[in-house]
């Protein structure tokens, strides 16, 4: 028998008639609250509403609190706190034994927020003991940094994410130091300071948490309408929720047409003297070193390759620089973040294992692997008649138009310098270009020059290629 309760609440999705959901959810959340948080609370409802029909789920909504509840909560699995928290004894009650009878869990934001006035023992335990102790202002974009690649709520995302604008919680302690506590997810270092008005420093700050006793996911993001803009965080949301639902029907695969897909080159492995010692101070000692076999991308990734991404994952493509482009030049204006996510989103279509390639492989592959004849330049000791370079172009040129290397591989000099997939240094806070570009001079264009940038930083002549295993 449906209790009167149950009518308040919206049947926002069904399953289609005859067809038994995996699992069931029900997600709360107030009205009068916060202004960012009920912007939040839309725009996860729509996302839900899609993804319920896809993936074999119902999701119900209520801000009506009382539906917390030991009748009602026997009808589903799943509990999702989208921005409050339940404020009675009796409600908080009823949510305990839920979780205690093994519930599934998810909290965003605001719902894991307590502190001394909050009076509830039980659910700072619940969080991993975890209080809160500050927050940035205004909410800003962070990078986030993935700690375990192969948890079930991970494993579908880069090992960084570009998070959307947030605003994002410290906790005293932090959840870590919780022997029961799996983190996820902390916000990169790299950020801080970060805010404006209130600025977090230092510190461990973990933004996806579980604590393994129970059957929960905390998840820190949940401030403003741009928090489900990003498809890799998106991702993550879902299959956090996936996990506690304990959802049994598999992922839809996306079809990616073969336009899309970056040409690839067999480069046979061998071992080479890397670096240079008459070269810059970063490039000696010249070293033997020994690389695998691997395949690598005949040309720098093209526009019209990163928009076949963006269109998939609904994200913008970069700003467009001053010059004229066609969709077969090189796609520049990437970090290092975005261009991982994008290998990263070319694995998870083909089932294959495509990646940036490491300095070791992409100075063998410049060097035209074991065919090399030596060449200070890829492909030629003319560097004209192999690559685009300063005084004589104008910005990127289309991608293949010089001669190719020894491997058959275009514009491993010049055109767009070129990610690779290792920091430039021990102090790890730069990843390192290769391969000079359209606007940098003959001598830093040589096959052992590099280049050291930041990971978020992008550039009109900063572009790269992808390997796979
Ligand atoms: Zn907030």
């Amino acid at each position: 028998m449906r209790s009167v309760s149950t009518i308040l609440i919206l049947l926002a999705t069904s399953v289609c008639f005859g067809q038994k959901p995996d699992f069931k959810v029900l997600a709360f959340y107030s009205k009068d609250v916060e202004s960012d948080h009920g912007d939040f609370a839309k725009k996860l409802r729509s996302f839900m509403n899609e993804l319920s029909d896809e993936r074999k789920f119902t999701f119900d909504v209520t801000t009506d609190w009382t539906n917390l509840n030991d009748t009602l909560l026997k009808n589903y699995q799943v509990v999702v706190w989208v921005n409050d928290f339940p404020h009675t004894d009796a409600q908080r009650k009823s949510f305990q034994k839920f979780m205690d009878n093994g519930g599934g869990w998810i909290g965003f934001h605001v719902a894991g927020y307590n502190d001394k006035d909050t009076n509830w023992p039980w659910f700072v335990d619940f969080m991993g003991g975890a209080v809160f102790y500050t927050n940035n202002w205004p909410p800003l974009p962070a990078r986030l940094l993935i700690e375990d690649q192969d948890h079930p709520v991970t494993q579908n995302v880069p090992s960084v994410l570009s998070a959307p604008t947030n605003e994002w919680y410290q906790w005293k302690p932090s959840p870590r130091e919780n022997k029961n506590v799996k983190v996820l997810v902390t916000l990169d270092p790299i950020n801080y300071p970060i805010g404006i008005k209130d600025i977090i420093t230092a510190g461990d700050t973990p933004v996806v948490w579980t604590n393994t006793k129970y059957n929960m996911v905390y998840i820190n993001m949940g401030h403003g309408e741009f928090v489900m803009d990003d498809q890799f965080q998106n991702t993550l949301v879902a299959d956090a929720l996936l996990w506690v639902g304990k959802s049994k029907s598999p992922k839809p695969i996306i079809a990616i047409e073969g336009t899309g897909l970056p040409e690839m080159i067999s480069v046979k492995g061998g071992t080479f003297m890397m670096g240079d010692d008459n070269g810059d101070k970063d490039e000696k000692p010249a070293r033997k070193v020994t690389v695998a076999d691997f395949r690598i991308a005949k040309t720098e990734t093209t526009i019209g390759q990163w928009r076949t991404f963006c269109l998939a994952t609904n994200r913008r493509m970069p700003e467009a620089p001053w010059f004229q482009q066609s969709e077969q030049h090189p796609i520049v204006n990437v970090s290092w973040d975005h261009a991982v996510a994008y290998a990263k989103w070319l694995s998870q279509q083909t089932g294959k294992n495509y990646r940036l390639p490491t300095e070791a492989e992409w100075e063998f592959a410049a060097r035209g692997g074991v065919k090399s004849k030596g060449y200070p330049y890829s492909g030629g000791r003319n560097a004209d008649s192999v690559a685009w370079l300063a005084h004589k172009s104008e910005g990127t040129m289309a991608v293949a138009q010089k001669l190719p290397n020894e491997l058959g591989l275009y514009d491993m000099t010049g055109n767009v310098w070129e990610w690779c997939s290792d920091w430039y240094d021990d102090t790890k806070r730069f990843y390192t270009t290769r391969g000079g570009a359209w606007d940098i001079g003959l001598k830093n264009n040589r096959v052992t020059y590099r280049n050291p940038l930041g990971p978020t930083s992008r550039n009109h002549n900063k572009g790269f290629r992808v390997a796979c295993d």
